[in-house]
């Protein structure tokens, strides 16, 4: 048998990673992108640090996709946090844990990454075609905009769902799979931040304050309030299960233990040991101890 063409749509992280897999084994592989370059939202993803993967344990690593986990698992398994920073590695970026155990390039942005990245997918032959936009089928070729068709022995699609859709995921394809009988699961929000009903006086007091070390469901972390709510890294983690529970019943609490690590039994003896004299506020919060 001769070699076997790839085509893969769509040149975010996955269809990179989808293209050195397959060049790996030997495939021919096309990488085709509507946009002029690839990897867009990747680079948005880098402006903020790039939080690559987590620290921690691989079985809580495994327990952080909900009900997605299910499907994940198993590449999980075989790419796990480790592989991944080794992944990186390979590629000349060093990584490091930060104190909520996420784990970030040591340059805090994704371009040095990329930029290693296609030069590496260029040395094992994988072509990248920018400014072809797939644009549905004809029988079992891919027609892009314009009229071009390509076949290839096995396409992989990844598009990167409905997020950010200036930076290329528009899912201006959904009609074409369901046209040819693939079920399309609804879009939903993921990462995100919640709106609360704070009272005018907290709004304006505490918006733009961060609150740390705290935890929420056993994940420490950090997160900030906002004018309109809340949003951060602790609230994204636990963002697919507060929207679920929205969902389902119009309502969602996020319970977070302001003094994780401490009983309630020693947290109540360093409140009781507060002078009576000091305002209550006060009280709590030298009791608590300092905020990180
Ligand atoms: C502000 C921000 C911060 C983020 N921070 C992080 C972070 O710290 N850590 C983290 O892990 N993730 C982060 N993310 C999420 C991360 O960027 C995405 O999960 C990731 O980019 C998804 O990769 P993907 O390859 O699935 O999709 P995408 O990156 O969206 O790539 C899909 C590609 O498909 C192309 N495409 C779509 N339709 C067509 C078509 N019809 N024809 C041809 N090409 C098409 C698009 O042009 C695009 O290049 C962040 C995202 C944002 C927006």
């Amino acid at each position: 048998m001769g070699q076997s063409r790839i085509g893969i749509i769509g040149g975010g992280p996955a269809g990179l990673m989808a293209a050195e897999a397959a060049a790996a084994q030997g495939a021919k592989v096309v990488v085709f992108d509507a946009m002029p370059t690839v990897g867009r939202k990747f680079l948005m993803a880098g402006k903020s640090g790039l939080n690559i993967t987590h620290g921690e344990e691989h079985a809580l690593l495994r327990g952080r996709f909900g009900v997605a986990g299910e499907r994940l698992h198993a590449a999980l398994d075989a790419f796990d946090g480790a592989a991944l920073r080794e992944w990186c590695a390979g590629l000349g970026i060093e990584t490091f844990v930060g104190s909520s155990g996420r784990v970030f390039p040591k340059q805090m942005k994704a371009s040095p990454l990329l930029r290693a990245w296609l030069a590496r997918l260029a040395e094992q032959g994988v072509e990248i075609r920018t400014r072809w936009r797939w644009a549905g089928f004809a029988s079992d070729d891919l027609v892009f905009e314009g009229g071009k068709q390509e076949r290839f022995d096995a396409v992989v699609l990844a598009l990167g769902g409905a997020s950010w859709p200036r930076l290329g995921s528009d899912a201006s394809w959904v009609p074409w799979l369901q046209e040819r009988g693939v079920l399309v699961s609804a879009f939903r929000p993921a990462n995100i931040g919640f709106e609360v009903d704070w009272s005018p006086v907290f709004a304006e007091r505490y918006a733009g304050e961060p609150v740390k070390a705290v935890t929420a469901n056993g994940v420490t972390g950090e997160f900030v309030v906002t004018r309109w709510g809340i949003e951060g890294s602790l609230v994204y983690a636990q963002s697919a299960a507060l929207r679920d529970a929205l969902e389902q019943s119009g309502a969602a609490a996020l319970t977070l233990d302001l003094v994780p690590g401490r009983t309630v039994e020693r947290l109540a003896k360093d409140l009781g040991r507060q002078p009576a004299k000091a305002s209550f506020s006060n009280r709590l919060r030298k009791g608590r101890g300092s905020m990180a």
